[in-house]
């Protein structure tokens, strides 16, 4: 039976940083606010979890996890709607949002939305990085976040960025033991980034956490290969050891339990669902939704915050929930277009200030071509529909132009994710054999549900 939508000032999805300050924020002049998040807790990927850990987790996480307690005490008193448990799997630019929840299918309505649906992790199509033993090393920081669950083997963990030697230290302080820390970071990236050093000298304090992190593996007597390349994991029906070019040499080092990890990508399936420009950003190596200055796709009305408008780290992603907060107010006549002007320049600043260092670590963990665009072309792209880099290779051969038509080739792409994983591999694929921009070839054309839906939640829609 159809029964009214319920309707909001302001619907956020996503209750990061990002989404719990644009909430915070329009609550603060007296919007109506519903948050929904597929997690049951708010927090995000950073504060996963963060109402409900226990003290010795929260020390192992250190003290930018326990600072998102603060966050998460200032929501629930906020008077915001927060909607737990609640996967988008549609958004419509009428600002009508579909949801899945115990079962079923549920609608809501915002006269403004706020997509804060954050980062994932970049895909790692080298050989071998399917077997079972391999995973991403912030899905394992999940599991301990989650639920304190940590492996019992030594693991190695390889590939590179902040999150991977965060979860070193993080596994150190947690007892787990590391066999071998492999990362992709060398000299030649150092330089490369050393034209970057001024701005990140700026945000000092992030660098130096950098250095002690690094100084604390060294004490604990970590196996570590700077500047590591050509990973490959071997196995016959799971991994059991790693291979590697390190100081031109090729390498192995035995392993169960491979975590793999070459930075984060915002998560854009909602953007791109609502037909949004988005640009190929070359520094980050992903697509950027194309929005004003608060974060706004066009005219309307729909705002994009944190790290699924570029990755800023999660200080800027809560700047720029409030931003959007900010704007929303002022756009719903909440508050004065003087009193926006009166707050905007400090926000503003917050995000240069908090955004400074980006240049420096985006340069420093480069992930490298190799890495992003197999070789190998029996390494599999598309999990979901098992194609192959080989198999998309050929279909530029006889003509495909963009990650759209491979879906008509052969499937890839059209699987439970939707393209969320492969959609990446699949653009830089393409642009390669093409040799044009990764621009000119374009992504997936992105349609609901974003989410697996079964029939039976689809039927019990309202
Ligand atoms: C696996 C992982 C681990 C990370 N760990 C750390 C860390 O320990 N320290 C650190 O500094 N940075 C970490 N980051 C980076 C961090 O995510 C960001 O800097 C920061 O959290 C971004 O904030 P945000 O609000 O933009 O997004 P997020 O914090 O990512 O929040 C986005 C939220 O949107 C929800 N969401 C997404 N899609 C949907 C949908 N369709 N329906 C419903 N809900 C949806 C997600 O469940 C999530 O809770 C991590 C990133 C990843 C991918």
């Amino acid at each position: 039976m159809a029964t009214d939508v319920e309707l909001f000032d302001l619907v956020v999805i996503g209750a990061g940083p990002a989404g719990l300050s644009a909430a915070i924020e329009a609550r603060r002049f007296g919007l109506s606010v519903a948050v929904l998040d597929e997690q049951r807790r708010v927090g995000g990927q950073i504060y996963r979890a963060v109402e409900e850990s226990s003290p010795r987790r929260r020390e192992v996480l250190g003290a930018d996890y326990a600072a998102g307690a603060k966050l998460a005490q200032d929501f629930a008193t906020c008077g915001a709607v927060h909607v737990g448990g609640a996967a988008v799997w549609n958004v419509a630019r009428d600002k009508t949002v579909s949801y899945l929840l115990d079962g079923g299918s549920k609608k809501i309505q915002g006269r403004s939305l706020v997509l804060a649906s954050g980062a994932m992790e970049r895909p790692f199509p080298v050989p071998g990085w399917t077997l079972p033993g391999v995973m991403g090393a912030g899905a394992a920081q999940i599991l301990y976040k989650s639920s304190g669950a940590v492996p019992t083997e030594p693991v190695v963990l390889a590939g590179c960025g902040p999150l991977l030697f965060l979860l070193a230290q993080q596994y150190l302080d947690a007892g787990v033991k590391i066999k071998a820390l492999i990362h992709t970071t060398g000299t030649g990236d150092y330089l490369r980034a050393a034209s970057h050093v001024l701005g990140a000298l700026r945000g000092w304090k992030d660098l130096s956490k950098g250095s002690q992190m690094l100084k604390k593996i060294r004490s604990h007597g970590v196996q570590t290969f700077a500047g590591a390349s050509a990973f490959a994991i071997e196995g016959a029906e799971k991994a059991e050891s790693i291979t590697f070019t390190h100081n031109g040499q090729r390498k192995r080092v035995q392993a169960s339990l491979v975590l793999l990890h070459q930075g984060v990508v915002p998560n854009t399936q909602l953007s791109w669902a609502l037909r949004a420009e988005h640009r190929w950003d070359e520094q980050q190596l992903c697509w950027i939704p194309v929005t004003d200055a608060c974060g706004q796709i066009e005219e309307t009305g729909i705002y994009i915050a944190g790290d699924s408008r570029g990755i800023v780290g999660a200080k800027a992603s809560a700047s720029q929930g409030r931003l959007a907060g900010l704007a929303i107010a002022r756009q719903l006549q909440a508050i004065s277009p003087e009193k926006f002007k009166a707050h905007e320049p400090a926000i503003l600043e917050e995000i240069r200030t908090h955004t400074q260092i980006r240049p420096f670590l985006d340069t420093l963990y480069r992930p490298q071509d190799a890495h992003r665009i197999p070789t190998d072309d029996e390494v599999t792209v598309c999990r979901c529909e098992e194609v192959k880099a080989g198999q998309i290779k050929k279909y530029v051969e006889v003509g495909c132009l963009g990650p759209n038509q491979t879906k008509a080739f052969g499937r890839c792409g059209m699987g439970p994710c939707q393209g969320r994983l492969c959609g990446l591999t699949v653009t830089e694929i393409i642009a390669s054999e093409r040799k044009v921009s990764p621009q000119e070839v374009g992504y997936y054309r992105i349609r609901p549900p974003i989410k697996p839906i079964t029939l039976g939640e689809l039927a019990s829609f309202e």
